[in-house]
């Protein structure tokens, strides 16, 4: 009876648990200071960078931000001191380069500034190389055999594009330098490097678009993005209890609770005490680092929450997501909490997505963290040129949607979002646009090119040339069950997962939206004359693309299996696991694309492919492994010992002279155990295959396939098991107390 003597102890320990408090900063009168006097205080912006500066320094610093340009050492120089006396005002020892390799998250390695100088004696010392450029062992990051073992040099190098920021531990601070990683020859060993590319890319075509309509003035353009992060928060006791949470993030096993989602009183309901506290702690971690959180709610599951941001410029907007998800596990810890960011955490309720809404937004300013003077292109405008701009925008964004759809899914696979794609609170894993009905209506018209086309109550279109749509933000209907759905300014990629780092799907959305551009440009280019387009040209360029993108346009309900078929008969890409949607990273049409665009070498590319594959296996294996564990040394004894004194009660009664009633139950025990062990030998035999199989493609098959089909059954076969043993057998804390004790 002891295997449930810790669950039990956990259960009883959470009347121990009250809200953690921690003192918010108070000015000398002893009050509460307001955010925006903290927000940010532990970031060296730019801002601070031009009042420690001399003007001709920051001049130099600026102009080489603006231009992509290298910076001369002596202003590296006088950059790292002022670097460095910030730092070592805020208390820092030490400093690192803060990059994210290819595995998802971060990377760091630190550096005290503590020098010795001739004389023995001891000062902190900063210089510029330091600053620009350091050279971590790369031979342990992933680099898809971009690199081998007697090449492992890589370096790290400061990107100027991100705030240089402080990060606080409990007993020191560290100087984070936000940098990106390349091999020895350059290959981008990292997730930043592409996105930064992409960028570039995306602001060349998109400005020479807006030329050819005949916006002149544009110096750069500029991908926006606001990441909603999903979340679960369970109680630390019970997540130590369960080793598949400890080893691969979500419950490979755990029976339904009675109570489940189906009342939907959780979202947006009030926010647990306990909870409350650890967001506002949670939320100061993040003011100070710079991140602009801005909403915090419940989630449709129960223990399920989510957090999102103010917009930012999409590169910082990643730096700020991978800082959210740090803070996020580290407040936990405080709070006697675990926050789970997997995609599928527990089955049977709401899996977790991270939606980013993304945007493009063109400036006259050059700096490229600055856009206060911006226009967002997806906003529909009031006059019809605006029109006409937005309208060649989205049919831009559409191509390049429609074109790399297989490519897009790619960008969001794992074996997490696996587990989350396709199911029925989630975006399906085939890529299609909503547009809403306002939106579609005028798409129609104007492909038709009949009439006047719509009601006139509403601000519409006469296919007038100079009458040209009225086109009105669209916040009636919303819908979502679509994987990139347009929110009257902005798009919402939602097939995005919980835990994944945004860099490579922004990346490739950027990439694919500049080459839907491209193609906007070369058709708009065929019909320009003296320099210009006329507006009944740029008009049938807008049909041509509309035409074209047509069978990427979905207004239904994503989630039913209609839509499967239909999107089947359209020719969409159902890429439903990891390793069919992989194949499209390396596909012609993705290849040609991202190589024209300078987004990323092939070989950058075949190593992108392989890394995901690697991890995708690794991914596998260890569930695989975390389940053969979990079956052999807890479910099985378990279920053994119940069934153990089962049997001696039956032959006591029978001795006894009385019928035996726990018969059936010994039965119905002994065949699920029967089962369960059967099942684990074949779960073996397809972990084994991996030893004879020389090809991971092929293996990764085998375990997206089969052996996720053994690893369902055999969770059915535990969750029928958790149902039959008594409580005081079974070890593991059980859905109804996760999720609903805190
Ligand atoms: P929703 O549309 O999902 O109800 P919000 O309007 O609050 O929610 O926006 C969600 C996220 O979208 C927020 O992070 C917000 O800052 C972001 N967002 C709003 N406008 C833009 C934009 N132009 N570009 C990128 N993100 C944006
Ligand atoms: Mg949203």
């Amino acid at each position: 009876m002891t295997g449930s003597k810790a669950r039990f102890d956990a259960i009883g320990n959470l009347n121990l648990r009250v809200p953690r408090r921690f003192e918010l900063p108070k000015d000398k009168e002893g009050n509460p200071l307001k955010i925006s006097e903290y927000f940010g205080i532990n970031t060296f912006c730019i801002e601070k960078m031009e009042k420690a500066l001399s003007e001709s320094n920051y001049f130099k610093l600026i102009s080489a931000i603006e231009n992509g340009k290298s910076l001369s050492y002596d202003v590296a120089d006088a950059v790292a001191d002022v670097v460095k006396s910030w730092a070592l005002s805020k208390g820092a020892t030490h400093f690192c380069h803060w990059f994210q390799p290819q595995t998802g998250s971060t990377a760091e390695k630190h550096d005290a500034f503590i020098n010795i100088d001739y004389r023995k004696k001891a000062l902190e010392k900063f210089s510029a190389s330091q600053l620009i450029q350091s050279e971590p062992d790369a031979s342990s990051f992933p680099s898809g055999g971009m690199r081998t073992t007697f090449e492992a040099r890589g370096y790290t190098a400061w990107d100027f594009s991100s705030s240089i920021f402080i990060m606080e531990h409990t007993n020191g601070k560290t100087l984070c330098i936000p940098s990106v990683f390349v091999s020895y020859h350059g290959d981008a060993l990292d997730e930043k490097s592409g996105l930064l590319r992409s960028t570039e890319v995306l602001s060349k075509k998109a400005i020479e678009l807006l030329q050819l309509l005949g916006d002149q003035q544009v110096k750069r353009v500029i991908p926006t993005l606001g990441i909603e992060q999903e979340y679960f928060l369970i109680d630390r006791s019970f997540f130590n209890l369960r080793p598949d949470l400890v080893m691969t993030g979500r419950t490979l096993m755990g029976g339904q609770s009675p109570k489940g989602q189906q009342l939907e009183d959780h979202y947006f309901g009030s926010i647990p005490s306990r909870v409350q506290a650890f967001m506002s702690e949670m939320e100061y971690e993040l003011y100070k680092l710079g991140v602009p959180v801005k909403t915090r709610h419940n989630e449709v599951a129960p223990s399920q929450f989510e957090t999102a941001p103010i917009f930012e410029e999409a590169n910082l907007a990643v730096d700020h997501n991978q800082l959210t998800m740090e803070i996020l596990r580290k407040v936990a810890l405080r709070h006697g909490l675990s926050v789970l960011l997997h995609e599928k955490p527990f089955a049977g309720i709401n899996g977790s997505g991270k939606h980013n809404n993304w945007s493009i937004m063109s400036t006259m300013n050059t700096r490229s963290s600055c856009f206060s003077d911006g226009e967002n292109l997806l906003d529909p405008g009031k006059t019809p040129h605006e029109n006409l701009r937005f309208l060649t925008i989205l049919l831009g964004v559409l191509k390049g949607v429609y074109k790399h759809s297989g490519l897009l899914r790619a960008s969001i696979a794992s074996a997490g979002n696996d587990c989350r794609l396709g199911a029925h609170e989630a975006p399906p894993a085939i890529i299609s646009v909503f547009l809403g009905d306002l939106l579609s209506r005028i798409l129609n018209e104007l492909e038709r090119g009949t009439g006047t086309g719509l009601s006139t109550q509403v601000n519409v279109l006469h296919l007038g040339l100079s009458q040209l749509p009225q086109v009105m933000k669209d916040n009636t209907d919303r819908n979502r069950t679509s994987p990139f759905a347009f929110t009257g300014n902005k798009f919402e990629f939602r097939a995005v997962g919980s835990s994944a780092s945004t860099a490579f799907p922004i990346t490739v959305l950027n990439s694919a939206v500049a080459d839907g551009f491209s193609d906007l440009i070369e058709d708009l280019k065929k019909r320009q004359k003296d320099g210009l387009v006329k507006e009944s040209d740029i008009l049938d360029v807008i049909r041509g693309a509309i035409a074209e993108t047509r069978s990427i346009r979905f207004e239904g309900n994503n989630y039913s299996s209609d839509w499967v078929k239909e999107a089947e008969k359209r020719g969409l890409p159902h890429l439903r696991s990891t390793p069919e949607a992989l194949d499209q990273l390396v596909s012609p049409t993705s290849c040609e694309m991202l190589t024209r665009l300078g987004v990323f070498t092939e070989s950058e590319l075949n190593s992108r492919f392989q890394v995901r594959l690697e991890r995708y296996l690794k991914n596998k294996i260890i569930e695989m492994d975390t389940l053969r564990s979990m079956v052999d040394t807890q479910i099985l004894p378990a279920a053994y010992a119940y069934w153990g004194s089962l049997v001696q009660g039956v032959s006591a009664a029978k001795s006894a002279g009385f019928p035996a009633p726990q018969i059936e139950r010994v039965e119905k025990l002994s065949d699920l155990i029967t089962l369960l062990q059967t099942q684990r030998k074949a779960l073996e035999d397809v972990w084994n295959q991996g030893e004879s199989r020389e090809n991971e493609r092929d293996y990764a098959y085998l375990l997206g396939s089969l052996g996720t089909r053994l690893m369902e059954e055999i969770r059915l076969c535990c969750d029928e098991l958790e149902c039959r043993v008594s409580d005081d057998y079974w070890p593991l804390p059980k859905y109804r107390e996760i999720l609903f004790l805190s």
